[in-house]
């Protein structure tokens, strides 16, 4: 069960700044955590094996439709990137070829993680073919006359070149004439240079066609609060885990995210209308924009001449995230429902398949329209409970802990908890109107998490007397309140070993129960930390170079100003002229109060200094170039006083892509 290395901690990379290349030569430490990983407790046995009696197992529909279209599969796949390094690794999850659970993973999120194992060139109907498998998300091919249109080139180039040369190698090779980005979120675009050049996109031998608003949204969303979300979704995603019965299982949408290159290429082609039409080499498309649904930025497809229905990633066969935990905008449950009515009132008649950029499809017409029904009041039920609950005046958790689906929906495979729960989601709503105060004003200002959990322990007489009676919990199941107190005595005192351990253990235990595979992996990997400490990853560069050279500059200079360490920069007041020859622009920086301010189309008359430079040689500063050595170089010319501008470049923090999170922040430096 042990292995050699970690996976790469991928998601750091997906919605942070650093770059992938600096991952991948980070030495990865041995761990020992598969073999301290405890067995299921008997509690968490009973409650995984009534589990099995309450859910309609017998029902073996999605496995069917999950298979159905085989060409043909690579069950141990594995795809490798850059120093040979795993891409994408299907042959270590070989241990879920098993029908029957064990007791340390949650029936239901067993067989969803079966089912998210399955991988292979798939026929969806004539002329419409997926590979799905080859990362969490799906690839869609549409043959056109003489081309072939690509659906979501996946998360990583490595990924994507694999994928295409697998449909290559059963289907006629013709050249791909469009890609089409269903949505901002990077494992639908990641891999576009895994399928097209920017040579073929430049020449207009191919088109790429995105939603409105993407470019923005797929830059924006990993730039501003990046660093913190990577590492919340190491949670998230458990990428520091071990695949394993007692590790990573699945993420609930799709196995796992690819650990390759990552790349876009910006849209030629934006749909700005809705239900605008394109035909591309002969084949019709109907785009349904659905703006702020599951991204910012997100669009439904119809192809009349097939009647396949792409809905995207907003019905899948899973409840999805209202509010992923690895930090992001709240999304609008109330809109979500509202597109997926308009696709069914839109398309129902029609539609004969349905698909989406993750999973399987679901065949016939009156299959896709109960699905699209059901998705619909899944999130429609969800928003309306959560808001007659909380304006009868309950609290997130109160609310969180009453609301359960109706049967009708609860029994549906697809409205399960995998990525998002029904839990997390109620609090997502709560927060969207609500925020994050609950009105009680013992929240408004309590003790934060050391200073209050030193005054709970010393209170309940001493961290000694407190893990006694949470290990009489811990035998009796309460493993949720045996988690919430030994955190207290983390808190109080990070260096009790007896205290780690045994928030460890109930962490465990509440992975092992959980039905969420985002929920067992923040578990899992709570437990992992509490037992061998954070990872050890070096402090990033400013922005992957990918992301950066797509930012506008309001965009780097917001992302510079949040850098801009606050106690440091107090009492400084530094004015610098920025001016881009080549891209004709102009920026005047003002420090003052502490806070970094520009203004565009300007330069000030009385500038410390006034800096002249390329936009490549300003990405190279903030890449930490020197402006000494871009001065020398001749990359920068700067009037005034050089120094100002190594002063306000030397007041941009560094972040920790790797804080503490089940333990209080240890000072740095
Ligand atoms: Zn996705």
């Amino acid at each position: 069960m042990s292995r050699r290395s970690l996976p790469m901690p991928a998601l750091i990379a997906s919605v942070t700044p650093i770059s992938l290349v600096l991952l991948a030569t980070l030495a990865q430490p041995e761990r020992t955590w598969a073999q301290a990983a405890r067995d299921a407790e008997p509690a968490v046995k009973r409650a995984n094996d009534a589990v099995r009696q309450q859910l309609p197992f017998g029902d073996r529909q999605d496995f069917e439709d999950a298979t159905r279209g085989l060409i043909a599969a690579v069950p141990d796949l594995v795809v490798k990137g850059p120093g040979g390094r795993d891409v994408w690794n299907l042959r270590d999850y070989g241990f879920l070829q098993r029908d029957e659970p064990p007791p340390t993973v949650n029936p239901s999120l067993w067989r969803q993680a079966r089912l998210n194992s399955l991988n292979g060139l798939f026929k969806i109907t004539e002329g419409v073919y997926q590979v799905r498998g080859f990362d969490a998300s799906n690839m869609t091919l549409v043959e056109t006359r003489t081309g072939l249109i690509v659906i979501d080139p996946l998360f990583s180039v490595e990924a994507a070149r694999a994928a295409l040369d697998f449909y290559y190698q059963h289907r006629p090779k013709n050249p791909v004439v469009a890609v089409i980005y269903t949505h901002s979120h990077p494992d639908h675009y990641g891999g576009v240079k895994g399928v097209v050049s920017d040579a073929d996109v430049a020449s207009g031998r191919v088109r790429v066609i995105a939603p409105y608003g993407f470019m923005e949204a797929a830059v924006s969303e990993s730039v501003i609060a990046g660093n913190a979300m990577g590492r919340r979704a190491l949670y998230q995603f458990g990428s520091l885990l071990p695949p394993g019965e007692r590790g990573h299982v699945d993420d609930g949408l799709g196995k796992a995210v690819s650990r390759g290159t990552r790349s876009l290429i910006a849209p030629t082609d934006v749909i700005v209308k809705n239900l605008d039409r394109r035909t591309i080499d002969g084949v019709e498309i109907v785009f349904q924009l659905v703006p702020g649904s599951e991204a910012p930025a997100e669009m439904h497809l119809f192809l009349p001449q097939t009647k396949v229905l792409d809905v995207a990633e907003n019905a899948t066969h899973t409840l999805h995230n209202l509010l992923p935990f690895r930090g992001a905008e709240v999304r609008d449950a109330k809109a979500w429902s509202r597109y997926l009515s308009d696709a069914l009132e839109q398309f129902g008649d029609d539609a004969q398949v349905l698909i989406a950029q993750h999973q399987w499809p679901t065949w016939g017409n009156e299959r896709v329209k109960d699905l699209l029904r059901k998705q619909r009041d899944l999130y429609k039920y969800l928003h309306d409970q959560t808001v007659r609950l909380l304006n009868q005046g309950h609290t997130p958790s109160e609310i969180a802990e009453q609301l359960r689906l109706p049967a009708t929906l609860a029994n549906q495979w697809y409205a399960r908890d995998y990525y998002g729960t029904v839990s997390h989601d109620a609090k997502a709503i709560y927060q969207r109107y609500l925020g994050w105060y609950d009105a009680n004003p013992a929240h408004l200002d309590p003790l934060p998490p050391v200073d209050g959990a030193r005054k709970y322990v010393e209170y309940m007489g001493g961290a000694a007397a407190v893990i006694e009676r949470a290990r009489e919990d811990f035998r009796q199941g309460h493993y949720r309140w045996v988690a919430e107190v030994m955190n207290q005595v983390v808190f109080a005192d990070p260096d009790n070993r007896d205290a780690r351990e045994l928030a460890a253990r109930a962490y465990e235990q509440l992975g092992y129960l959980a039905e969420s595979a985002t929920w067992r992996n923040a578990y899992l990997v709570a437990a992992l930390e509490l037992r061998e400490g954070a990872p050890k990853i070096p402090s990033a560069p400013f922005v992957a170079p990918y992301v950066l050279e797509a930012l506008s500059l309001d965009m780097v200079f917001d992302a510079v100003a949040v850098r801009i360490d606050g106690p440091r920069a107090a009492g400084k007041r530094l004015v610098v002229n920025w001016n881009f020859t080549d891209v004709g622009q102009q920026f005047v920086l003002n420090l003052d109060n502490a806070a970094l301010t520009y203004v565009k189309g300007k330069q000030a008359k009385n500038a410390d200094a006034a800096v002249t430079l390329t936009r490549g040689a300003f990405d190279a500063l903030l890449q930490r170039r020197s402006v000494a050595a871009a001065s020398q170089a001749g990359e920068i010319r700067i009037e005034g006083d050089p120094a100002k501008v190594t002063e306000l470049l030397g007041l941009m923090d560094e972040f920790d892509p790797a804080f503490e999170i089940v333990e209080p922040k240890r000072v740095k430096k």
